[in-house]
């Protein structure tokens, strides 16, 4: 677990766009900051340069104690969750939420309890053995999470992860996710346009406008005074 802080973060892209200007914002240890605005407002930019899959044009960005700029991603300690999931399809639940381990050298019985672990926080365990291809969408989803979840990253940074699921079962994640926070509390850093999805999830809102910050506050007290 860590905190991120931003200080005067800019992103200037190529053609002269600024899509981050002058981005200050500190999120806390084990805190949920959504980062909400409309579209191009700069919230990917701003994760993505968290994660370091985006050059800073300008300002800080550290992670627990580190200054991370100049860190490419897999120094990070990271764990990125995207709105596609990015699961091999050749391979099984089990051997997806493992793989990472094992190329990390962990061994087998460790791949495994850990496995099992985030198999059933989030309610896996009777999929371990199939295929993505056999899963619906909510599934392949958790089973992303979940390889975010065994690496055991200082945070998440999740870029619209429930974008791509039905209403229905995106309420029914959202509550899975706040679960999930309220038991690992791993710092997260997550990117949506839905102000509700925002407001449910979030400890804190940080709200984007044109590159800048506009608010950032707890969902009651920008509920309060928005
Ligand atoms: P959001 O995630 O809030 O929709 P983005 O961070 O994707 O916003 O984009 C912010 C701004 O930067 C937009 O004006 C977008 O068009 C621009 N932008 C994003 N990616 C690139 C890129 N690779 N090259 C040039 N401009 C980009
Ligand atoms: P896997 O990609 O199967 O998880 P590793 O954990 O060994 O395998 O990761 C391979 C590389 O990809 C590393 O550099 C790691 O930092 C990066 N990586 C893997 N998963 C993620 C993720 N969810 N978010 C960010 N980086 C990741």
């Amino acid at each position: 677990m860590a905190e991120i802080v931003l200080e005067r973060v800019d992103k200037v892209y190529a053609g002269g766009v600024k899509a981050v200007d002058g981005l200050d914002l500190e999120i806390r240890d084990g805190e949920f900051m959504v980062l909400v605005g409309p579209s191009g407002c700069g919230k990917s930019t701003a994760l993505r340069m968290i994660a370091g899959l985006e050059e800073i044009s300008g300002g800080t960005i550290s992670i627990g104690e580190r200054v991370v700029n100049d860190l490419a991603p897999k120094d990070r300690d990271i764990a990125m969750v995207f709105q596609n999931y990015a699961l091999y399809p050749h391979m099984t639940v089990e051997q997806n939420l493992a793989f990472g381990l094992k190329l990390r050298g962990v061994s087998k019985e460790e791949r495994a309890k850990k496995v099992r672990e985030a198999a059933k926080m989030l309610g896996l365990e009777q999929f371990l053995s199939r295929k993505p291809a056999a899963l619906s969408g909510g599934q392949r989803q958790r089973v992303a999470m979940g390889r975010a979840i065994v690496r055991e990253p200082q945070a998440f940074l999740m870029d619209e992860p429930l974008s791509n699921l039905d209403a229905k079962l995106r309420v029914s994640m959202r509550a899975s996710l706040s679960q999930l926070h309220e038991r690992l509390k791993v710092t997260t850093v997550y990117v949506t346009h839905d102000q509700v999805e925002a407001m449910t999830l979030g400890d804190r809102v940080c709200v984007l406008r044109e590159g800048r910050l506009q608010q950032v506050d707890t969902p009651q007290r920008l509920f309060d005074n928005p």
